[in-house]
């Protein structure tokens, strides 16, 4: 096909974004789409600060040439910026015959999504559910992360769930955690904000870590049990720390964030009191078996049973793309902010 233009987030250095022409190419397994809505996530955040191409650098020390890693792109810069984002199919590569033109498509790869079009290898691309809201379906990604990690938590109905961190996949565990039954949500936070989002989501309980005591607050709520579950959603060595305090013996542990430095963890808990831990994650899974798990995932949302429009807390045109970062990194307040081209 014939090389177009668009314009396109260009990540030159961390910290340095420009808004710059792009010539697209469509290889004969990838698609051309045209955006309708991208979006931010905290992994975007650490791109942007420097933070995942050191990670990599822990990663060649630790695991070079290890093939148990997997093989997760590096962002090398300069770097076609986003992730998150859908749209519609605009022209297709030879070989494609699961899309065509008009087609409306999630994201789910290292597109280049902050941009007028991108390009996506046919396997990085979703298929939106029927009568799923267009401008939701293009955050069916971390939608579907959130969800996904929520439908195999393993939560029961009768627990008493802890979610750390109340940004935009925590706000959505605090929901589906309630639709599955959990007795009580507590959610934690440092926004007094997200916290008020979280009660209107559901959360029985909610506590500052700033300014509440975490961990005394959980063992009272439980009378002196601890919770039967943790979420781990805020992605730090503190709140890592204080998931393994607050848990029950034998709690489950679900571990949610992709955490890209080093953290140091106190993990003493892990043995003594043998938990169930897993991570989950539906980017995790080979692209094949997301075909299967994505459409699950995303049910819940696209039948209105789980809300995400109030969590939109923030839209830029591309033009107002250093905003949007500064937004992301400096407003505590910031949920999910959204990208129109
Ligand atoms: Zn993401």
């Amino acid at each position: 096909m014939a090389i177009m233009k668009t314009r396109a987030v260009l990540l030159k250095a961390p910290g340095q974004l420009e808004l710059t022409e792009r010539e697209l190419t469509v290889g004969a397994n990838e698609v051309l789409v045209k955006t309708e809505y991208a979006s931010i996530c905290g992994t975007d955040k650490n791109i942007f600060v420097g933070q995942v191409a050191e990670d990599h650098y822990t990663m060649a020390m630790h695991g070079k040439g290890n093939p148990l890693y997997s093989n997760r792109e590096v962002p090398a810069m300069p770097f076609w910026i986003g992730h998150e984002g859908g749209g519609t199919v605009e022209a297709v590569g030879s070989k494609v015959h699961e899309y065509q033109p008009g087609d409306k498509v999630i994201s789910f790869s290292w597109a280049g999504t902050y941009a007028d079009y991108f390009v996506a290898p046919v396997n990085g691309l979703q298929k939106v559910p029927e009568g799923m809201d267009m401008r939701l379906a293009c955050l069916g990604e971390p939608i579907g992360c959130a969800m996904y990690s929520v439908m195999t938590s393993g939560v029961n109905l009768g627990d008493t769930a802890v979610v750390m961190g109340s940004g935009f996949a925590g706000l959505i565990m605090v929901q589906g955690l309630k639709k599955r039954g959990a007795y009580k949500v507590i959610a934690i936070d440092k926004s007094d904000d997200k916290l008020m989002m979280a009660k209107e989501m559901g959360a029985d309980v909610v506590y500052n870590v700033d300014k509440d005591n975490v961990i005394n607050g959980v063992i009272e709520e439980t009378n002196g049990k601890g919770a039967d579950l943790v979420m781990e959603a805020a992605g730090t060595e503190q709140s890592v720390n204080t998931s393994s305090a607050v848990l029950k013996h034998n709690g489950k542990l679900v571990l949610y964030s992709y955490i890209t430095q080093p953290i140091k963890l106190n993990i003493g808990r892990w043995h003594d009191d043998s938990f169930d831990i897993r991570t989950t994650c539906l980017v995790h899974h080979t692209e094949n078996e997301r075909q299967v798990w994505a459409p699950w995932a995303l049910r819940p949302v696209a039948k209105g049973q789980v809300n995400v429009e109030p969590l939109i807390t923030h839209t830029f045109g591309l033009n107002d793309i250093e905003k949007a970062f500064e937004t992301v990194c400096n407003n505590p307040d910031a949920v999910k902010v959204m990208l129109k081209p």
